[in-house]
């Protein structure tokens, strides 16, 4: 960690935190991490045949979580949104560097916050291997490194008319807590306790992203809301979809709620990290078995289309094939989300 850009000394005592993390975390088991935290840059040497995928996520005090907020779960969020776009291309993790802004140096918060953050680094074999420190509005800023075999990456562009939609576990929980925390609805704290980690703790689907590098033709991880996202692979696919609202994967926690507020939560409540892939419909028996392997529900929700219009368009259809609506442009549901900030 450098801290060079920060004038205040005493975030010196940040480096503390964050090396005696970094220096216990297992070496990388490929050995791509050539020169990790201590340098002015760290060095990736990139695996044979191997490309490198890179991304970038920020959370902002304010605008991606509450002031306030438990730093452990905060730090585990942060790295977890970014280890998502990693699976979401099917790359596996190799490192990640983290730079951070903080109003004032405190030491309680920088020892949950660096714990939260080494145990899930340690978790997902991704060390930290780099960063930055400096004063400023709370901002955690992680830029993650994956490797995938050269030409294996799972892109968005890859779907094709007659594909089959599929989504990993269940969505919409993390958008029914925060309504919980809101109090936009009512929903018993023993109900609130099982989903809520859906919001604070999401968790990347890195397994089933090295398992679709061979199965799926289009994938992203569904941050923003399922339908919304599912957009971006239709844009760049040049293709239109159908869905199908019964059939989105939903908690028993969600099903208590009425089915309106299920399908607008379950369509697009974002915050889910569940992976949104496309296949031929001659890989359903590889996913199923890909879904009983890992434990981890995937379920189809709809067909890719042929693209009808100049615009790429999802149609929402009920069980009965009923069209329920169609959309075409961002920002989605925002008309059916009355809880919409
Ligand atoms: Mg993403």
């Amino acid at each position: 960690m450098s801290s060079r850009s920060t004038p205040l000394g005493e975030f010196d005592l940040i480096d503390r935190f964050f090396k005696t993390g970094a220096d216990s975390m297992p070496t990388n088991a490929d050995e791509a991490i050539a020169l990790g935290i201590g340098d002015d840059c760290a060095l990736i040497k990139p695996p044979a045949n191997e490309e490198i995928a890179i991304t970038s996520d920020m959370l902002v005090e304010g605008r991606h979580f509450f002031a306030g907020a438990d730093p452990a779960l905060l730090a585990r969020k942060a790295l977890a949104v970014n280890l998502s776009d990693l699976a979401a291309m099917g790359a596996r993790p190799l490192g990640f560097t983290l730079a951070l802004a903080l109003p004032a140096v405190d030491e309680v918060w920088l020892e949950a916050f660096s714990k939260g953050l080494f145990a899930s680094a340690k978790e997902y074999s991704c060390p930290l291997i780099g960063g930055d420190t400096t004063a400023g509005p709370l901002t955690i800023s992680i830029t993650a490194f994956g490797a995938i075999p050269t030409g294996k990456a799972i892109r968005r562009s890859g779907a094709k008319a007659g594909d089959d939609v599929w989504v990993s576990g269940t969505v919409g929980d993390a958008r029914l807590s925060l309504a919980a925390l809101r109090h936009e609805l009512n929903l018993s704290s023993e109900d609130l306790q099982q989903i809520e980690h859906r919001m604070h703790q999401p968790t990347p689907r890195l397994e089933l992203g090295l398992h679709l590098r061979e199965v799926a033709t289009a994938a992203l991880d569904v941050s923003d809301g399922l339908v919304g996202d599912l957009m971006h692979i239709l844009k760049q696919s040049q293709v239109d979809a159908e869905i199908d609202l019964d059939k989105l994967p939903k908690s028993n926690i969600l099903k208590k709620q009425e089915s309106s507020i299920q399908n607008l939560f379950a369509a697009s409540g974002g915050d889910d990290y569940e992976l949104c892939f496309t296949a031929s419909s001659s890989q359903r028996e590889k996913i199923q078995a890909i879904s009983k392997s890992l434990k981890l529900p995937l379920t189809l929700i709809g067909k890719i289309l042929p693209k009808k219009g100049v615009e790429a368009k999802v149609y929402l259809l009920d069980a009965s094939g009923t069209l329920l609506g169609d959309l075409q442009a961002a920002p989605f549901f925002n008309s059916f989300d009355h809880f919409a900030s």
